[in-house]
């Protein structure tokens, strides 16, 4: 695609506006399009973890055994809402084909191929749009009451850390309260992944990319997508509900709600919501320094700019259901029992949808049949921390310029299509 090109990039999360930015930054036209304001979809609620330490896809051989014991306890990370098992039913079946054993160390691979490049891509955003503010170092930490706990917990991801350079240390109760001295004193355990950083705030964070991109000339078209008008093969306009906007190019990053345009497209992408929920506590006065995963419990405490974030856990069940807030409030006495000082008083709760495809990667490339349709969604738990990565790829890609590493693992064509 020549520089000055008109390109829609459908879908203002950290994916799509990441997208839109590095394609400005190119030298083309770019209207990012979307009814809501940059970053208030998923990406708002995340924990803010920019996670070179994931490597492991998002059902692994050992997970997959815990799922009937995980489904029968009610403050577990995993729900399902049963009347939508119907619908869900070929997507968990081909997720759990994918955890077999050699697939996993596959997908696993091509994950880490991603998460090892992450901090470049942000480095640049962070840099060229006055972000700094916003993210911190000093890794994530994982605690458990006993060593025997962490070690089972932490045993997949140690293995791959291992074979793929994550760099990690493993703590005593003593090492863990020097870093966290807030956190409850019975912690006989911790593991340091010293590499990540963490945002703050995520929706400023998106925002502040959004900014830099209209300051740079960039177009904000506040419609929803609804469909697309070709000639032979190629998008010619992009229908919207305020119109009709002429493009040589569509970039489509609507995250879990991109399914419906990618089939307009041609293509089959068997995506689903891993919907996931936080709750907003004040600050108490002695708080994290960084987000803390507890082992015990599987839940996330992240220290935000405005709180700490109680998050964790995946609920199944259709994307457009209401939010049921009660698990996560569940969580809340647990919490406190983590980090003592703070108190039960929820300011807000929210529910997000993680874009999810049943092999764990991201869709990142052209639609096979609509050569200017370039697809960027399915970041499951890692869209924040892949969101720079994925512009920089997809600007590659339209550029037409060959990627810095093999991304045929991401590619569309690896499903059928529609
Ligand atoms: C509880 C929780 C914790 C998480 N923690 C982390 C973490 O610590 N680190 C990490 O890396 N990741 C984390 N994630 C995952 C991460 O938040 C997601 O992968 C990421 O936000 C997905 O970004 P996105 O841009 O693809 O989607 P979204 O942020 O959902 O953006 C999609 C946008 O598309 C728009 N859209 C939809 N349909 C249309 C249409 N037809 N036309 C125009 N626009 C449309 C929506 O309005 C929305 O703004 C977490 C997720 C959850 C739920």
């Amino acid at each position: 695609m020549a520089e000055g090109s008109r390109i829609a990039v459908i879908g203002a999360g950290i994916v799509g506006t990441s997208c839109a930015y590095f394609l400005l930054r190119d030298g083309h036209r770019v209207t990012l399009v979307d009814p809501r304001e940059p970053g208030t979809g998923t990406s708002f609620g995340n924990a803010g973890v920019i996670s070179r330490g994931s490597v492991a896809p998002v059902l692994t051989p050992g997970l997959l055994r815990s799922v009937p014991a995980l489904l029968a306890d009610r403050t577990s990370p995993l729900a399902i809402r049963w009347r939508y098992l119907p619908r869900l039913l070929p997507w968990l079946v081909r997720l759990a084909l994918n955890a077999r054993p050699a697939r996993v160390e596959t997908l696993a691979r091509a994950i880490a191929a991603l998460t090892e490049r992450c901090d470049e891509a942000h480095d640049v955003v962070i840099q060229e749009c006055g972000l700094g503010g916003l993210v911190r170092s000093g890794g994530w930490l994982k605690v458990a009451r006993t060593k025997q706990t962490l070690l089972a917990a932490t045993a997949t991801d140690r293995s791959f850390w291992d074979r793929f350079g994550r760099r990690y240390e493993i703590l005593d109760g003593a090492g863990v309260h020097a870093l966290e001295p807030a956190l409850a004193p019975d912690l006989e355990a911790g593991l340091l992944l010293p590499e990540n950083r963490f945002v703050v705030d995520p929706c400023a964070y998106v925002q502040g990319i959004a900014r830099g991109f209209l300051e740079r000339g960039g177009a904000l078209l506040g419609a929803e997508a609804q469909g697309f008008a070709f000639q032979d093969s190629r998008i010619v306009a992009v229908g919207t509900t305020a119109g009709r906007l002429p493009v040589d190019a569509v970039v489509l990053a609507a995250g879990a709600f991109s399914k419906k345009l990618a089939a307009l497209g041609g293509l089959r992408i068997p995506l689903d919501a891993e919907r996931g929920y936080h709750a907003m506590l004040p600050h108490p006065s002695a708080t994290l320094r960084r987000p803390v995963y507890s082992c015990d419990h599987g839940f996330v405490l992240a220290p935000m700019a405005n709180g700490i974030r109680i998050t964790g856990g995946v609920e199944l069940a259709s994307p457009w259901a209401p939010p049921d807030d009660r698990r996560i409030r569940r969580l809340v006495p647990l919490a406190q029992k983590l980090l003592p000082g703070l108190s039960g008083a929820i300011v807000s709760t929210w529910q997000g949808c993680r874009p999810t495809v049943p092999d764990s990667l991201p869709v990142i490339g052209p639609c096979p049949g609509t050569p200017n349709l370039f697809l960027a969604f399915g970041h499951q738990h890692i869209g924040l921390t892949l969101g720079p990565l994925t512009g920089r790829l997809i600007a590659e890609l339209v550029a037409g310029r060959t990627p810095p590493f093999d991304l045929s693992p991401y590619a569309p064509a690896r499903f059928a299509r529609a």
